[in-house]
């Protein structure tokens, strides 16, 4: 028995052996992509937005919000809505109060931060379908294969990382208006006074918040709507984990 077990174990580590070893290599590879992929970020954010805005054809309907390098000292929990977004909802300000149930208002103010993290606005290119029929444009590994300025600009990393190496710079993101992915089945809130159904506003990870929220926050996806009659309560919001 104990020869034969012996050779069955050490057949049975040298492939888990070899998984381990490679699982190591991905690692490391990965690591030293984002590194590369931080410091693009920190000098060329600027015309990395620049580069993928200029693919759209037409006017934008929506916005992705990155979070920047740099942090800021004061804690601010507030999103300026982009003045794409129709009436009465452009320039309006979402305010969350980080604590409790995660309350959400308006308010006068402006900002485009939560927590400490800072957001830059990219308007998300918009595209002409054959059909005629317009879309917007998400996806990363398009922005790569149709921008010959954001090819230059990751050039320091390898091709067939580039778009993977551009989500990574896009980090925890703000969706707003048009971009709405479930990560469970859709829950569409209706206003509780008219009934109607509420605007997608925006869509923002619950990473950004402090656990103080909620143990499981940082599991979440959060969804902010509106109801466009300035129903009270004049915005809503929807929490799904994952
Ligand atoms: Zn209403």
């Amino acid at each position: 028995m104990a020869i034969w077990g012996k050779t069955l174990l050490s057949l049975l580590s040298l492939p888990l052996l070899w998984l381990f070893l490679w699982a190591i290599k991905v690692y490391i590879e990965w690591h030293k992509i984002k590194k590369m992929a931080d410091v693009i970020k920190e000098h060329s954010l600027d015309d990395i937005i620049t580069a993928i805005e200029s693919i759209g054809e037409t006017t934008s309907t929506a916005s992705l919000l990155i979070p920047i390098a740099q942090k800021s000292r004061e804690l601010k929990y507030m999103i300026t809505l982009p003045d794409h977004l129709e009436a009465p909802w452009s320039g309006k300000t979402i305010q969350f109060t980080p604590s409790g149930n995660l309350n959400v208002s308006m308010v006068d103010q402006q900002g485009l931060q939560i927590g400490n993290t800072v957001f830059q606005e990219i308007r998300i290119p918009r595209i002409t379908l054959r059909s005629g029929r317009q879309q917007n444009m998400w996806s990363t590994a398009r922005y790569i294969k149709n921008s010959d300025t954001l090819r230059n600009l990751l050039s320091p990393i390898n091709p067939q990382k580039q778009s993977d190496a551009l989500g990574h710079i896009f980090g925890a993101s703000i969706e707003v208006g048009g971009g709405l992915h479930w990560i469970q089945n859709a829950e569409y809130p209706k206003c509780d006074q008219c009934r109607g159904k509420m605007k997608f506003l925006i869509q923002t990870e619950g990473i950004l918040f402090p656990k103080s929220v909620d143990f499981n926050i940082h599991e979440s996806t959060i969804y902010i709507f509106g109801c466009a009659k300035k129903h009270d309560p004049y915005i809503q919001k929807v929490i799904q984990f994952s």
